[in-house]
């Protein structure tokens, strides 16, 4: 068995129906002609996103076909909302394919702490039309085929087997442009072999992108953040029951300094385990550990040796070949994800990185997708500097701050309090929100990321035109933004402290 299930393939996607995917209006055309880096979430939303709001796209992609690399994760319900106002003909494409898991807690030697239950919402108001009323669990390559889908039926092109090995910009020119080494292609090797320019171009290329060059004037990689992911699909029939509600059924075992999840949906089943790295984790779906090592590794990792016979099950279940050890990378909140003369911007984890337990990376990717767009769509043709910068003023805070909360996750599964466990209500504001395992942060959800660029982008303008005072109001209330470094907090994280933080994240 391959270590991800093969959801589709190239010749699979030319097979379907792509008429079924009905597409929004598309706005005047605007001019601007864009080029964006990587078919992963972030690329392929912000091409559609562009296309809609009047602007030309066309995607480059390093693999030389679609990619069914990747395993769950959860599309918040912001995303959820934009797809079903904006973009009705996915809406019932991404209703279907998308799970509602319950979800359980245990302690990591076994003891149920809470559940099966759903993940709440923060809310005031039961009412609130905003109120999510569903998780939207899916599967990445069935969510990537739904928006390759949409990028079909919308002409935008998508060229495979195109690897970017640099980024430039040339301000008098107006363009942002890169440099490409065709994989595969006749020259073969790393010599670079043909430039592409654009208005503007998106770096959408992951945690691993080349643009921080063009954008701060040197490298600034992603360093390891001492954990790491062992993810296989093990397909366990019996465990892939659900419900008896008819509800998917996720479990997570939570810390010290290990968690497990495992999510069995209709048709597959995968678990992941975040632990602390070793020299053997890679830093792609690469570096293959066997099971009985992994077996050895939980045996002594857990306390006492007791390990649930469930977790041991999911790990033996697993072929040989299907574990990898993902060495998780982060690099510090950057406050410029654009190039002096805004040719060149970041988009997803090219721009931002999240730790898994986060489960917010590629809804922040998103956001930065619908934003850009909006933003370029207010600037038009003869503002693209403008847009992009503006685009950068109205996400940094708002993406550091879902940053800080994927922290305060990653704090609650791996190194968990007595006080995590039981769940209280908060109590003063200064703490950070409690139990953020099971319940999303309001200001989180509630947001609309488009209508926020139209409403705040003239104010942010002038700010950095004039140095008007401006704040942004997509992060939590009463929150002044100070900066912050991953060293800092995960050392705070893993003595088992809290972080103080004013305002109210809840
Ligand atoms: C186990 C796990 C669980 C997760 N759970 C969640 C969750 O619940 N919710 C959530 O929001 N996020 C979750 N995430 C995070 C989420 O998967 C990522 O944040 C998201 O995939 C980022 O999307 P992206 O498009 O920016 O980058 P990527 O997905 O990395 O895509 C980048 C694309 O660019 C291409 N590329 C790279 N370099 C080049 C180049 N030089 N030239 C051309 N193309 C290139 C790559 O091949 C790839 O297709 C999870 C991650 C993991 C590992």
């Amino acid at each position: 068995m391959s270590f991800h299930k093969n959801f589709f393939d190239e010749s699979d996607l030319d097979r379907l129906e792509i008429t079924s995917t009905e597409l929004p209006q598309r706005s005047p055309p605007s001019g601007i002609n864009i080029l964006i880096v990587g078919a992963g979430p972030a690329g392929l939303f912000a091409a559609l996103e562009c296309w809609r709001k009047g602007h030309d796209v066309h995607v480059i992609e390093r693999t030389p076909k679609p990619t069914t690399a990747g395993d769950h994760f959860t599309v918040a319900p912001q995303i959820a909302r934009h797809i079903n106002t904006r973009w009705p003909g996915l809406a019932q494409q991404n209703d279907a394919i998308a799970e509602d898991p319950w979800v359980s807690y245990h302690k990591i030697t076994g003891e149920l702490i809470k559940g099966p239950a759903p993940l709440s919402w923060k809310n005031d108001d039961d009412d609130d039309p905003l109120l999510p009323r569903r998780l939207y669990r899916h599967h990445r390559a069935k969510f990537l085929r739904m928006l390759m889908l949409a990028v079909r039926r919308a002409g935008i092109e998508i060229t495979y087997g195109r690897r970017v090995v640099d980024y430039y910009e040339d301000g008098a020119r107006q363009v942002g442009g890169v440099h490409l080494n065709d994989v595969g292609g006749s020259s073969g090797g790393g010599e670079i072999t043909t430039t592409m320019e654009a208005d503007l171009v998106i770096a959408a290329d992951g945690v691993g992108t080349k643009l921080h060059g063009a954008v701060n004037g040197h490298d600034i990689r992603a360093e390891s953040s001492g954990y790491s992911l062992l993810a296989p699909y093990p397909e366990l029939e019996h465990y892939m029951r659900p419900l008896d509600n008819g509800h998917p059924h996720m479990h997570i075992w939570v810390g010290p300094e290990i968690s497990i999840y495992f999510g069995s949906y209709s048709d597959v089943a995968s678990w992941a385990m975040m632990h602390k790295a070793d020299e053997t984790a890679g830093e792609s779906w690469g570096a293959q550990v066997p099971v009985e090592k992994v077996l050895e590794f939980v045996d002594t990792a857990i306390p006492g040796r007791l390990l649930p016979v469930m977790i041991k099950d999911l790990i033996r279940s697993t072929p040989d070949d299907g574990i990898v050890d993902w060495k998780l990378m982060l690099r510090d909140p950057q406050p410029r994800t654009a190039s002096a003369a805004g040719r060149v911007v970041q988009v997803g984890d090219s721009a931002h990185t999240f730790l898994p337990s986060s489960g917010d990376g590629a809804n922040q990717a998103m956001e930065d997708a619908i934003s850009l767009a909006s933003c370029l769509h207010v600037g038009g043709r003869s503002n693209i500097e403008w847009a992009v910068k503006v685009h950068n003023k109205l996400r940094f805070e708002r993406v550091a701050c879902a940053q800080m909360v994927g922290f305060l996750r990653f704090k609650q599964t791996m190194y968990p309090s007595s006080s995590d466990e039981t769940s209280p209500s908060p109590s003063t504001t200064t703490k950070p929100p409690i139990d953020l395992r099971t319940r999303m942060c309001r200001w989180q959800w509630s947001h609309d990321p488009e209508q926020y660029a139209y409403d705040r982008y003239g104010a942010a303008l002038r700010h950095l035109q004039t140095g008007a005072a401006f704040k942004n109001t997509n992060i939590p209330r009463g929150y002044e933004y100070k900066p912050w470094t991953f060293g800092e907090v995960l050392a705070l994280v893993t003595q088992g402290k809290f972080l103080e933080l004013d305002g109210d994240w809840s």
